[in-house]
């Protein structure tokens, strides 16, 4: 029984680490294609090694200068920068198809000469014998005077390689998997360059990858069943061999692979990045998806990432990603919200500010003012509506109130805490006549005006604040009550309150 030998998974080879996200440009980044790139990036920042960015686009039908442009940008805006690249594919063809001729050259591959008809005819047989079809190696060992003598007649062939014919089978050792067999029973002498000369995926990827020195395949549970193949073209190429990691599937609730047929637009990372995720927020949930550390840490800032990685910890299991397909709203996975929720009410307001400015733009609410001379007040609100958020797209839905004076009401809110009390139309007008003629507005002022007001009425202070907030804010819940009402400015709160009989029937 021959056995291959086994590379010690996850050591520090004597080379320098080389690692690569090798995309088929053929749709979205998706968030099973960012995991794969976040996990090679984050082991080339670790050990100091190379990361390189390859475009593999070698299927003409079906690559698009859109989804090429799409892997580019989602790559930027997650903040995984490569060393090398975009290197296409498509572009080293002329080294695949030298690989090709060297392994004729040295014996590993031959020419076979056999018809698709042939080949048709034989898969029909198998089928019908219920037997799995094997190419048979009819060509395996012609005579150069046979090939010469076809060459002549004009028939063209395939280069297929020579599969070791030996009893036994082929081992190697996965990172993640572990030991993986493959008898040689099972492989056929597979196909290398097409008839027509164009190199087969299997070959331009195993060509890249040694010509690149990669010393670490890190990629998606589908490429396990290649890399039997792929070892044989390394040894058959005289290549060292690199370690192996592949990478579990992610799955929807139901348990099912999360795929652009089933999940749409939610398979792909622009689409959170327009819900509001801030990207590092995305990176740290994209990670938990089929990584741990020891204990139940959640949160990696970048530098703590960046150390913590190794592929040791990568999952066998496949991990869940929590989007109901066909949602029309946007229900996603808690974690990932509540990790993105953490980042937005921890991080730098400064920081958070600069995402929040275009999306302020984007809907016609960004005030110059807010770069000028109500630069602090803007930060102070953001500051202060933050801590109830949970994405940056809240901050114009649900905060909208606090940057312009049209906003929705929340429904439930409405009906509750106005038009099921009309006893308050009144005073709640009369409070903004007061709240206008106030000469100091601070928030002390504005509670002791509240409390006389309370006085009068004889209601619970919490049926006030509540009518209070939804007529200023749209929403029953908020933050800090007077320190809002502050925020907002004593104009928008006067004005507010003064219109507040168009909330009651
Ligand atoms: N182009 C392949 C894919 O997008 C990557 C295979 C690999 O990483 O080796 O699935």
């Amino acid at each position: 029984m021959e056995k291959q030998p086994i590379r010690p998974s996850d050591k520090p080879s004597d080379n320098p680490v080389v690692v690569r996200f090798a995309p088929s440009p053929t749709g979205y980044l998706h968030i099973g294609g960012a995991r794969t790139a976040i996990f090679n990036w984050l082991y080339a920042r670790q050990t100091g090694g190379k990361f390189i960015l390859r475009i593999e686009d070698t299927d003409a039908e079906r690559s698009t200068p859109d989804s090429i442009r799409g892997i580019v940008e989602g790559m930027k805006w997650l903040g995984l920068d490569w060393d090398e690249g975009p290197n296409f594919q498509s572009r080293a063809i002329g080294d695949h198809q030298a690989a090709a001729e060297k392994l004729l050259a040295s014996g590993h591959a031959y020419r076979c000469f056999c018809t698709k008809e042939e080949l048709d005819q034989k898969r029909e047989q198998a089928v019908q014998a219920r037997q799995t079809y094997i190419y048979d190696g009819k060509c395996r060992d012609l005579l150069p005077d046979q090939v010469a003598e076809n060459e002549a007649r004009g028939m063209t062939s395939a280069i297929r390689l020579k599969v070791p014919r030996e009893q036994g089978s082929l081992v190697f050792e996965d990172a993640v998997y572990g030991s993986v067999e493959k008898q040689f029973r099972d492989l056929e002498d597979f196909i290398i360059v097409r008839s027509n000369g164009n190199p087969l995926y299997i070959l331009s990827n195993a060509v890249d990858d040694i010509r690149d020195r990669v010393t670490h395949i890190i990629r998606g549970q589908d490429g396990l069943a290649n890399t039997p193949k792929q070892i044989l073209l390394y040894r058959a190429l005289g290549a060292p061999l690199p370690v192996f990691a592949h990478m579990s599937l992610t799955l929807d609730p139901k348990k099912a692979k999360i795929s652009k047929r089933r999940h749409g637009e939610m398979v792909a990372i622009h689409y959170y990045r327009e819900k509001g995720f801030l990207p590092w927020a995305f990176v740290n949930f994209l990670v938990l998806l089929g990584w741990a550390t020891t204990g139940s840490r959640e949160i990696f800032s970048r530098e703590e990432l960046i150390r913590s990685f190794n592929l040791k910890g990568i999952s066998r299991t496949n991990s869940v990603f929590n989007i109901t397909p066909g949602d029309a709203g946007f229900a996603t996975d808690p974690k990932a919200l509540s990790i993105n929720a953490h980042y937005l009410r921890t991080m730098d307001v400064e920081e958070l500010a600069v995402y929040i400015r275009p999306l302020l733009e984007k809907e016609g609410l960004w005030d110059k003012a807010y770069e000028a001379d109500s630069r602090q007040r803007f930060l102070d609100t953001i500051n202060l509506i933050r801590s109830r958020f949970h994405l940056i797209t809240d901050f114009t839905t649900l905060g909208r109130a606090y940057f312009s004076d049209e906003f929705p009401m929340d429904p439930a809110g409405l009906e509750k805490h106005l038009a099921a009390r009309p006893e308050l139309a009144a005073p709640l007008e009369a409070l903004g006549r007061e709240i206008r003629a106030m000469e100091t507005f601070g928030e002390k002022e504005v509670e002791a005006k509240l409390r006389e007001l309370l006085k009068e009425l004889g209601i619970k202070p919490g049926i006030l604040i509540n009518a209070v907030r939804m007529a200023l804010t749209g929403q029953a819940v908020g933050p800090d009550f007077m320190k809002s009402l502050v925020i907002l400015g004593q104009d928008r709160v006067a004005d507010r309150l003064s219109k507040a009989a168009k909330h009651f029937p």
